[in-house]
């Protein structure tokens, strides 16, 4: 249960609270942690670095938190400065996985711990281990959402006995292709639709179904409205419709629904199927408001938490647990991980997903 992961995740860092620092520190003083953020532009961000900087201070650790505005260079010296600054343990979300090889390898030659952080850290031998979630799920859900809103399926992906033949309209977006993750979602979620596309029941009008089409630099909303809005004109002005969007990100969501209202699709008429990620305010928002039809939860408390007891497990020398050890390899290396479960939330389960969980408040999402 989460109550028990939370407090043996509390025992462990209380544990090591009390050990001698292994650095020569101060007894009750762990060393620094660096704590390397991609952006503040997204939420989840916020809380992940929110719940990290907590659990390590908690556990009698010094913490360095910084945002690097999805600028590289930015997030290059940052971790730099944190290495000079003689953190023991560097907990990473980057923003491109492929740019910090450098600098991780400087970090590990001083035996610095280094955690990837949700998204893998790749081309380099200098990451230990791997905190995420299961991002092959989270686009298969993402997918199945999506069926389940045009009442293809259930929200599991199983086939529902009536369901109407279509065709339906779908197009679809991916994330920023510098991203590990994106490639996960996108290849989750085609390995639901593509059998669908392949028979006739969804129809991709714009033809762009690679990838490298589809793709969303820096998962960046207003990106995402200009490609709907390019999509809309070109392949819907013949008075056909859109009838489902594949969105990787609430973000993103938010920027294909602005495209759509200002293309006059109306909620309670004709506005498509949208799915998403991360259950940010806003898009729970929509979602109540029909705009949006579903996104994904993933807990980022549970992520903070598993990420700490990791990192702290790997400082004292110790087996930190890890649940895979064959899916994340970065191109030098397969890396442990451990991969959490995601969540599909729609207007139905947001009281008993996000509200009961305390991830978000009655009054936050209805105030
Ligand atoms: C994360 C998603 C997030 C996306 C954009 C991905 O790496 O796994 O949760 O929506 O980045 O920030």
């Amino acid at each position: 249960s989460v109550l028990a992961l939370v407090a043996s995740a509390a025992l462990a860092l209380g544990l090591v609270a009390c050990a001698p620092a292994a650095d020569g520190g101060s007894e009750g003083d762990g060393g620094l942690i660096g704590i390397a953020m991609p952006t503040r532009s997204s939420e989840r961000w916020i809380q992940d670095g929110d719940a990290l900087k907590a659990q390590f201070e908690e556990a009698g650790f010094e913490v360095d938190l910084q945002y690097a505005e999805d600028d590289i260079p930015t997030q290059v010296s940052q971790i730099e400065n944190m290495v000079t600054k003689g953190a023991v343990a560097l907990v990473v979300a980057a923003i491109d996985g492929t740019t910090l090889t450098t600098v991780l390898e400087e970090a590990a030659s001083q035996d610095v711990v280094v955690i990837a952080y949700d998204r893998l850290l790749r081309d380099t031998e200098a990451v230990s281990y791997y905190a995420t979630f299961d991002n092959f799920k989270v686009g298969q859900q993402q997918a199945w959402s999506v069926l389940n809103g045009l009442g293809l399926t259930e929200l599991d992906g199983t086939p529902i006995a009536d369901a109407p033949a279509g065709p339906f309209n779908i197009e679809l977006f991916a994330g920023s292709l510098d991203d590990n993750n994106a490639f996960f979602f996108f290849d989750g979620a085609w390995s639901v639709l593509e059998p669908l596309i392949e028979d006739g029941t969804l129809v991709v009008k714009s033809g762009q179904t690679d990838i490298e089409q589809v793709a969303t630099l820096r998962w960046d909303g207003e990106t995402a409205q200009s490609r709907m809005e390019d999509i809309l004109a070109s392949q819907y002005s013949d008075g056909s419709t859109v009838d489902a969007v594949l969105s990787p990100y609430d973000g993103i969501s938010r920027g294909i629904i602005s495209a759509l209202t200002d293309a006059g699709y109306t909620v309670g008429a004709d506005f498509p199927i949208i799915s998403g990620q991360d259950a940010e305010l806003d898009s729970v928002k929509a979602i109540i408001a029909g705009e949006q039809y579903a996104t994904i939860f993933k807990d980022t408390r549970l992520l903070a938490a598993k990420a700490a007891e990791i990192t702290i497990a790997a400082l004292s020398g110790e087996e930190p647990e890890i649940n895979d050890t064959e899916t994340y390899n970065n191109g030098v290396k397969v890396v442990p991980s451990y991969l959490l479960e995601p969540f599909i939330v729609v207007a139905d389960n947001i009281q008993e997903q996000l509200v009961d969980s305390g991830y978000w408040t009655d009054e936050e999402i209805n105030g």
